[in-house]
Protein backbone atom coordinates (compact mmCIF):
# COMPACT_ATOMS: atom_id res chain seq x y z
CA UNK A 1 0.00 0.00 0.00
CA UNK A 2 0.91 3.85 -0.40
CA UNK A 3 1.01 5.98 2.77
CA UNK A 4 -1.11 9.16 2.76
CA UNK A 5 0.35 12.33 1.82
CA UNK A 6 2.41 14.31 4.15
CA UNK A 7 4.75 16.99 4.13
CA UNK A 8 8.44 15.93 4.22
CA UNK A 9 11.16 18.74 5.78
CA UNK A 10 15.01 17.75 5.98
CA UNK A 11 16.23 20.39 8.24
CA UNK A 12 20.33 20.60 8.45
CA UNK A 13 20.72 21.33 12.36
CA UNK A 14 19.17 20.36 15.11
CA UNK A 15 17.51 24.03 16.47
CA UNK A 16 15.70 24.01 12.69
CA UNK A 17 14.05 20.15 13.68
CA UNK A 18 13.12 21.22 16.55
CA UNK A 19 11.59 24.31 15.58
CA UNK A 20 9.90 22.74 12.70
CA UNK A 21 8.14 19.77 15.65
CA UNK A 22 7.09 22.88 17.99
CA UNK A 23 5.22 24.43 15.21
CA UNK A 24 4.28 21.71 14.20
CA UNK A 25 1.67 21.47 17.03
CA UNK A 26 2.15 17.88 17.16
CA UNK A 27 1.27 17.31 13.71
CA UNK A 28 4.82 15.93 12.79
CA UNK A 29 7.10 13.46 13.51
CA UNK A 30 10.85 12.43 13.21
CA UNK A 31 11.80 10.15 11.11
CA UNK A 32 15.34 8.15 11.48
CA UNK A 33 15.88 5.25 10.06
CA UNK A 34 12.07 4.84 8.91
CA UNK A 35 12.47 0.80 9.69
CA UNK A 36 9.13 1.11 12.03
CA UNK A 37 7.67 4.36 11.14
CA UNK A 38 7.25 3.75 6.96
CA UNK A 39 6.06 0.29 6.85
CA UNK A 40 3.15 1.88 9.35
CA UNK A 41 3.05 4.77 7.13
CA UNK A 42 2.87 2.62 4.32
CA UNK A 43 0.06 -0.35 5.84
CA UNK A 44 -1.75 2.75 6.99
CA UNK A 45 -1.65 2.10 10.96
CA UNK A 46 -0.73 5.84 11.03
CA UNK A 47 -1.75 9.20 9.09
CA UNK A 48 1.08 11.94 10.28
CA UNK A 49 0.93 15.21 8.14
CA UNK A 50 4.65 16.05 8.12
CA UNK A 51 7.85 14.37 8.72
CA UNK A 52 10.88 15.78 9.75
CA UNK A 53 13.91 13.84 8.23
CA UNK A 54 16.92 13.95 10.61
CA UNK A 55 19.24 11.93 8.82
CA UNK A 56 21.50 15.38 7.56
CA UNK A 57 22.48 16.57 10.60
CA UNK A 58 26.02 15.19 10.89
CA UNK A 59 26.40 16.28 14.93
CA UNK A 60 23.39 13.28 15.19
CA UNK A 61 25.53 11.04 13.59
CA UNK A 62 28.30 10.66 16.03
CA UNK A 63 29.77 7.87 18.88
CA UNK A 64 31.90 9.94 21.18
CA UNK A 65 33.99 9.02 24.23
CA UNK A 66 34.98 10.81 28.07
CA UNK A 67 36.89 9.67 30.17
CA UNK A 68 34.02 7.50 31.97
CA UNK A 69 31.19 7.23 29.40
CA UNK A 70 29.79 6.66 25.86
CA UNK A 71 27.56 8.60 23.88
CA UNK A 72 26.17 6.63 20.41
CA UNK A 73 24.13 9.55 17.95
CA UNK A 74 20.53 8.97 17.67
CA UNK A 75 21.23 8.53 13.99
CA UNK A 76 23.66 6.05 14.24
CA UNK A 77 22.39 2.91 12.55
CA UNK A 78 22.45 -0.19 14.20
CA UNK A 79 25.46 -1.76 11.46
CA UNK A 80 27.94 1.14 12.32
CA UNK A 81 27.65 0.38 16.21
CA UNK A 82 27.87 -3.15 14.97
CA UNK A 83 31.14 -2.34 13.38
CA UNK A 84 32.52 0.28 15.85
CA UNK A 85 35.75 -0.94 18.02
CA UNK A 86 35.18 1.97 20.52
CA UNK A 87 31.77 0.65 21.34
CA UNK A 88 32.66 -3.22 21.44
CA UNK A 89 35.56 -2.13 23.51
CA UNK A 90 33.66 -0.34 26.03
CA UNK A 91 30.26 -1.89 26.13
CA UNK A 92 30.68 -5.45 24.54
CA UNK A 93 27.12 -6.20 25.38
CA UNK A 94 26.04 -3.42 23.09
CA UNK A 95 27.57 -5.32 20.26
CA UNK A 96 26.63 -8.16 20.92
CA UNK A 97 22.57 -6.76 20.96
CA UNK A 98 23.47 -4.82 17.63
CA UNK A 99 24.00 -8.11 15.87
CA UNK A 100 20.08 -9.61 16.77
CA UNK A 101 18.58 -7.04 15.20
CA UNK A 102 15.95 -8.05 11.82
CA UNK A 103 19.04 -8.60 9.51
CA UNK A 104 21.67 -6.68 7.32
CA UNK A 105 19.06 -4.46 5.69
CA UNK A 106 17.09 -3.21 8.76
CA UNK A 107 20.53 -2.60 10.56
CA UNK A 108 22.01 -0.77 7.37
CA UNK A 109 19.34 1.89 8.41
CA UNK A 110 17.52 1.33 11.43
CA UNK A 111 18.98 3.19 14.81
CA UNK A 112 19.04 2.84 18.03
CA UNK A 113 17.70 5.87 18.74
CA UNK A 114 14.90 5.36 16.46
CA UNK A 115 14.08 1.85 18.24
CA UNK A 116 14.10 3.23 21.66
CA UNK A 117 11.57 6.30 20.12
CA UNK A 118 9.57 3.53 19.08
CA UNK A 119 9.20 1.75 21.90
CA UNK A 120 8.17 -1.34 20.93
CA UNK A 121 7.40 -4.18 23.80
CA UNK A 122 9.67 -6.01 22.09
CA UNK A 123 12.82 -3.70 21.10
CA UNK A 124 16.08 -5.94 21.70
CA UNK A 125 17.76 -2.21 22.42
CA UNK A 126 15.00 -1.74 25.05
CA UNK A 127 16.36 -4.48 27.35
CA UNK A 128 19.91 -3.37 26.73
CA UNK A 129 19.55 0.05 27.69
CA UNK A 130 17.55 -0.82 30.80
CA UNK A 131 20.62 -3.58 32.25
CA UNK A 132 23.25 -0.68 31.45
CA UNK A 133 20.99 1.92 32.73
CA UNK A 134 21.30 4.35 29.90
CA UNK A 135 20.69 7.80 29.50
CA UNK A 136 18.59 9.38 26.85
CA UNK A 137 19.63 12.71 25.96
CA UNK A 138 16.96 14.70 24.53
CA UNK A 139 16.65 18.62 23.48
CA UNK A 140 13.53 20.20 22.87
CA UNK A 141 12.08 24.07 22.71
CA UNK A 142 12.61 24.27 26.29
CA UNK A 143 16.46 22.91 26.41
CA UNK A 144 18.27 20.20 26.94
CA UNK A 145 17.16 17.03 29.27
CA UNK A 146 18.64 13.39 30.21
CA UNK A 147 15.83 10.84 30.91
CA UNK A 148 17.20 8.07 32.85
CA UNK A 149 16.59 4.18 31.13
CA UNK A 150 14.23 3.42 34.03
CA UNK A 151 11.90 6.23 33.76
CA UNK A 152 12.38 6.33 29.63
CA UNK A 153 9.36 3.66 28.50
CA UNK A 154 5.85 4.90 29.76
CA UNK A 155 3.99 1.82 27.86
CA UNK A 156 3.05 0.01 24.83
CA UNK A 157 5.25 2.31 21.87
CA UNK A 158 4.95 5.40 23.90
CA UNK A 159 7.94 6.93 25.57
CA UNK A 160 8.35 9.87 29.00
CA UNK A 161 9.46 12.43 25.89
CA UNK A 162 7.20 14.97 24.43
CA UNK A 163 6.04 15.58 21.31
CA UNK A 164 8.49 18.47 20.67
CA UNK A 165 11.55 16.85 21.48
CA UNK A 166 14.22 14.94 19.92
CA UNK A 167 16.30 12.00 21.15
CA UNK A 168 19.89 13.23 19.99
CA UNK A 169 21.95 10.65 21.80
CA UNK A 170 22.41 7.32 24.65
CA UNK A 171 24.59 7.93 26.81
CA UNK A 172 26.18 4.85 28.58
CA UNK A 173 28.19 5.04 32.14
CA UNK A 174 31.34 3.32 32.43
CA UNK A 175 30.70 0.11 34.87
CA UNK A 176 33.80 -0.58 37.68
CA UNK A 177 35.04 -3.52 38.23
CA UNK A 178 35.38 -6.97 36.23
CA UNK A 179 32.99 -6.77 33.63
CA UNK A 180 31.01 -9.60 32.07
CA UNK A 181 28.17 -9.45 29.66
CA UNK A 182 24.88 -11.87 27.57
CA UNK A 183 22.10 -10.99 25.57
CA UNK A 184 20.40 -14.04 25.20
CA UNK A 185 17.33 -13.76 22.54
CA UNK A 186 14.71 -16.64 21.53
CA UNK A 187 13.15 -15.67 18.16
CA UNK A 188 10.95 -18.16 15.92
CA UNK A 189 13.21 -17.41 12.72
CA UNK A 190 16.38 -16.01 12.35
CA UNK A 191 15.55 -11.86 11.70
CA UNK A 192 11.97 -12.01 13.99
CA UNK A 193 11.12 -9.72 16.96
CA UNK A 194 12.04 -11.39 20.19
CA UNK A 195 9.81 -14.27 22.15
CA UNK A 196 11.75 -13.61 24.94
CA UNK A 197 15.10 -11.04 24.87
CA UNK A 198 17.02 -10.97 28.30
CA UNK A 199 19.89 -8.72 28.60
CA UNK A 200 22.75 -8.76 31.32
CA UNK A 201 25.25 -6.71 32.47
CA UNK A 202 27.61 -7.72 35.60
CA UNK A 203 30.83 -6.21 37.47
CA UNK A 204 32.36 -8.41 40.37
CA UNK A 205 35.61 -6.98 42.37
CA UNK A 206 38.32 -9.24 43.21
CA UNK A 207 36.56 -11.52 45.58
CA UNK A 208 34.17 -12.08 43.08
CA UNK A 209 31.62 -9.72 45.48
CA UNK A 210 28.74 -8.79 42.73
CA UNK A 211 29.02 -4.64 42.57
CA UNK A 212 26.92 -4.74 39.66
CA UNK A 213 24.00 -6.39 38.29
CA UNK A 214 21.75 -5.49 35.13
CA UNK A 215 19.03 -7.36 34.30
CA UNK A 216 17.11 -5.97 31.25
CA UNK A 217 13.94 -8.06 30.01
CA UNK A 218 12.25 -7.68 26.62
CA UNK A 219 8.80 -9.33 24.91
CA UNK A 220 7.32 -10.05 28.31
CA UNK A 221 5.62 -6.86 29.21
CA UNK A 222 3.84 -3.63 27.91
CA UNK A 223 7.24 -2.52 27.33
CA UNK A 224 10.88 -3.49 27.93
CA UNK A 225 12.09 -3.97 31.73
CA UNK A 226 14.30 -3.90 34.23
CA UNK A 227 14.09 -7.11 36.51
CA UNK A 228 15.24 -4.98 39.45
CA UNK A 229 14.16 -8.02 42.17
CA UNK A 230 15.98 -9.94 40.56
CA UNK A 231 19.23 -7.87 39.99
CA UNK A 232 18.89 -8.02 44.02
CA UNK A 233 19.07 -11.43 44.49
CA UNK A 234 22.77 -11.31 43.26
CA UNK A 235 24.25 -7.70 43.80
CA UNK A 236 26.49 -7.43 47.01
CA UNK A 237 27.79 -10.86 47.52
CA UNK A 238 29.65 -13.67 45.78
CA UNK A 239 27.43 -15.45 43.08
CA UNK A 240 26.36 -19.09 43.57
CA UNK A 241 24.87 -21.43 40.78
CA UNK A 242 21.87 -21.17 44.25
CA UNK A 243 21.93 -17.16 43.17
CA UNK A 244 22.02 -17.40 39.85
CA UNK A 245 19.17 -19.96 39.68
CA UNK A 246 16.95 -18.29 42.34
CA UNK A 247 17.34 -14.55 40.66
CA UNK A 248 16.38 -16.52 36.94
CA UNK A 249 13.19 -17.80 39.12
CA UNK A 250 12.92 -14.12 40.27
CA UNK A 251 12.53 -12.88 36.72
CA UNK A 252 10.45 -14.77 35.81
CA UNK A 253 7.96 -14.52 37.98
CA UNK A 254 8.05 -10.87 38.04
CA UNK A 255 7.65 -9.76 34.15
CA UNK A 256 4.35 -9.78 32.79
CA UNK A 257 3.81 -11.66 29.19
CA UNK A 258 0.76 -12.10 26.93
CA UNK A 259 -0.66 -15.13 25.56
CA UNK A 260 0.05 -14.60 21.82
CA UNK A 261 -0.99 -16.99 18.77
CA UNK A 262 2.55 -16.64 16.72
CA UNK A 263 5.19 -16.40 19.49
CA UNK A 264 3.59 -18.84 22.73
CA UNK A 265 1.41 -18.78 25.62
CA UNK A 266 2.37 -16.27 28.95
CA UNK A 267 3.36 -19.68 30.71
CA UNK A 268 5.78 -20.40 27.64
CA UNK A 269 7.58 -16.92 28.34
CA UNK A 270 7.94 -16.90 31.54
CA UNK A 271 9.36 -20.54 31.32
CA UNK A 272 11.75 -19.04 28.80
CA UNK A 273 12.57 -15.83 31.06
CA UNK A 274 14.13 -18.27 33.56
CA UNK A 275 15.95 -20.32 30.97
CA UNK A 276 17.48 -17.48 29.23
CA UNK A 277 18.40 -15.36 32.43
CA UNK A 278 20.16 -18.35 33.93
CA UNK A 279 22.11 -18.69 30.41
CA UNK A 280 22.90 -15.38 30.41
CA UNK A 281 24.25 -14.73 34.02
CA UNK A 282 26.09 -18.13 33.67
CA UNK A 283 27.98 -16.67 31.03
CA UNK A 284 28.34 -13.20 32.25
CA UNK A 285 29.30 -14.26 35.47
CA UNK A 286 32.04 -16.42 33.77
CA UNK A 287 33.54 -13.63 31.24
CA UNK A 288 33.38 -11.48 34.56
CA UNK A 289 36.36 -14.14 36.13
CA UNK A 290 33.16 -15.12 38.73
CA UNK A 291 33.90 -18.71 40.03
CA UNK A 292 30.30 -20.85 40.03
C1 LIG B 1 11.95 -6.63 8.83
C2 LIG B 1 12.24 -5.96 10.13
C3 LIG B 1 12.78 -6.70 11.17
C4 LIG B 1 13.04 -6.10 12.40
N1 LIG B 1 13.56 -6.87 13.40
C5 LIG B 1 13.83 -6.29 14.60
C6 LIG B 1 14.40 -7.05 15.65
O1 LIG B 1 14.69 -8.24 15.53
N2 LIG B 1 14.63 -6.42 16.84
C7 LIG B 1 14.34 -5.09 17.02
O2 LIG B 1 14.55 -4.57 18.13
N3 LIG B 1 13.83 -4.34 16.04
C8 LIG B 1 13.58 -4.89 14.84
N4 LIG B 1 13.05 -4.13 13.82
C9 LIG B 1 12.78 -2.70 14.08
C10 LIG B 1 14.04 -1.89 13.77
O3 LIG B 1 14.96 -2.08 14.82
C11 LIG B 1 13.77 -0.39 13.60
O4 LIG B 1 14.90 0.11 13.01
C12 LIG B 1 13.57 0.44 14.84
O5 LIG B 1 12.47 -0.05 15.58
C13 LIG B 1 13.25 1.88 14.47
O6 LIG B 1 14.42 2.57 14.17
P1 LIG B 1 14.45 3.59 12.95
O7 LIG B 1 15.75 4.34 13.05
O8 LIG B 1 14.16 2.89 11.69
O9 LIG B 1 13.26 4.61 13.37
P2 LIG B 1 12.02 5.16 12.54
O10 LIG B 1 11.25 4.04 11.95
O11 LIG B 1 12.45 6.24 11.62
O12 LIG B 1 11.21 5.84 13.74
C14 LIG B 1 10.53 5.06 14.69
C15 LIG B 1 9.76 5.98 15.65
O13 LIG B 1 10.66 6.68 16.50
C16 LIG B 1 10.56 8.12 16.31
N5 LIG B 1 11.94 8.63 16.31
C17 LIG B 1 12.98 8.10 15.62
N6 LIG B 1 14.11 8.75 15.94
C18 LIG B 1 13.77 9.73 16.82
C19 LIG B 1 14.52 10.72 17.50
N7 LIG B 1 15.86 10.84 17.34
N8 LIG B 1 13.87 11.55 18.35
C20 LIG B 1 12.52 11.43 18.51
N9 LIG B 1 11.76 10.50 17.90
C21 LIG B 1 12.38 9.66 17.05
C22 LIG B 1 9.85 8.29 14.98
O14 LIG B 1 9.13 9.50 14.93
C23 LIG B 1 8.94 7.07 14.95
O15 LIG B 1 7.79 7.33 15.71
C24 LIG B 1 12.77 -4.71 12.59
C25 LIG B 1 12.26 -3.95 11.53
C26 LIG B 1 11.98 -4.56 10.32
C27 LIG B 1 11.43 -3.73 9.21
Amino acid sequence: MYPGTFDYHRPQTLKEAVELLESSRGNARILAGGMSLIPMLKSRIVSIPALVDIGKIDELKKVETGKDHLIIGSMVTDHDIEESRTVGEMFPLITEVSRWIGDPQVRNRGTMGGSLCHADPSGDWGACFLALRGKALVTGPKGTRKIDSDSFFSGPFSTSMNESEILTGIEFNQIDGMNGHAYEKIERKAGDFATVGVAVQISIDEKGKCTYAGIGLTSVSSSPIRAAEAEKEILGKPVTMKSIESSARIASEHCDPSDDPLRGSAEFKRYLVGICTKRALIRAVKEAGGVI
